[in-house]
């Protein structure tokens, strides 16, 4: 048996969001209404996913020398996240303070923290984890270094890994794009890094293909209310999402890359796993909130029927 079906390689944060009737605006004090902390960062959030459903998830990362950090570590225990990767830097935790206004109009900061301690020696510590997973899941909120790292250690072992190269970063250099086994940007991640147009379907199809050309083995696009594209071997298939109401698409993309890598590991093919990672995030746009709208197993099932 393997230590883990994913390894999310990645961030963590912690959202700050004020909802405010009004954003403020240079020299102006104002009182928000509302306040909410929650647990957030693309790595933090795909792990979460992928347990919920199921799976045995395991983490690198570096939370924050700070009760932030300590937050992030019970919160990785509750959703049954293995810790053995989870590090504790000197700098304060990654944050993000978010303001929402009444028209759900959003100013966000990130300010990286700990998560920027993440380099790429710090691999070297956990090369059996890296070794004995089914999949590595890769985001941007790392060091670019520590994610090339990463693909080399992954090439070298023989294990898939999973670059979902958000948010975008100019700097991505292809020549490592082209070793992993699946690539899932949204159209604009796409566009920084082609450097192609990506403002209709027939621009998306004809970017994606030309990364496969240059060798990127699966390229899955996510396409929001219209589901994924998935371009491999000079084919494409579009998988469809459910009709659903939207009421709060933030984290939509990250629930539907760790819902895609439980489904994977979970032995399904890759259109079957797309297929549930679409309902899956389908069903997260209708609740509020990142972590906090990611269903188990149990509830994704029962509100499927
Ligand atoms: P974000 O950065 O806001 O998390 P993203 O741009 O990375 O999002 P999207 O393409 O917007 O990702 O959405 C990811 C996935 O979520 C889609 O591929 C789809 O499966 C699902 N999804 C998003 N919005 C909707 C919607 N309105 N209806 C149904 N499914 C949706």
């Amino acid at each position: 048996m393997t230590k883990s079906d994913v390894l999310v390689i990645g961030s963590n944060m912690i959202d700050l969001i004020s909802y405010v009737d009004k954003m403020p605006i240079a020299g102006e004090t104002l009182e928000a209404p509302e306040f909410e902390m929650g647990f957030g960062g693309k790595g933090a959030n795909q792990a979460v996913a992928a347990a919920r459903l199921g799976s045995k998830v395991s983490m690198i990362t570096m939370v924050g020398n700070d009760a932030f950090g300590q937050q992030q570590l019970e919160n990785y225990k509750t959703n049954d996240i293995d810790i053995t990767g989870v590090g504790i830097g000197t700098k304060g935790s990654g944050t993000a303070p978010i303001f929402v206004d009444k028209s759900s109009d959003n100013r966000i900061l990130i300010i990286k923290g700990a998560n920027s301690e993440l380099v790429p020696e710090v691999l070297d510590k956990y090369l059996d984890l890296i070794k004995d997973t089914k999949l590595i899941v890769l985001q941007q909120e790392i060091p670019l270094e520590t994610n090339y790292r990463a693909i080399d250690l992954a090439n070298e072992y023989g294990i898939p890994v999973l670059l979902n190269p958000a948010p975008g970063n100019k700097d991505l250099d292809i020549s490592h794009v082209t070793k992993v086994d699946f690539f899932t940007p949204n159209e604009t991640e796409l566009a920084i890094l082609t450097k192609m147009p990506t403002d209709t379907l027939s621009e998306i199809k004809a970017a994606a293909h030309h990364l496969n050309e240059l060798g990127v083995k699966n390229v899955i696009v996510t396409l929001g209310s219209k589901g994924a594209l998935w371009v491999h071997d000079d084919e494409e298939q579009i998988i469809d999402s459910i009709k659903v109401k939207a009421i709060d698409t933030t984290g939509a993309g990250d629930s539907f890359i760790g819902a895609f890598s439980h489904f994977y590991t979970s032995g399904e093919d890759i259109p079957t796993a797309l297929y549930h990672a679409n309902e899956y995030a389908a069903v997260t746009v209708t609740r509020r909130g990142t972590q906090k709208s990611y269903p188990t197993a149990a509830e994704f099932k029962s509100i499927l029927i």
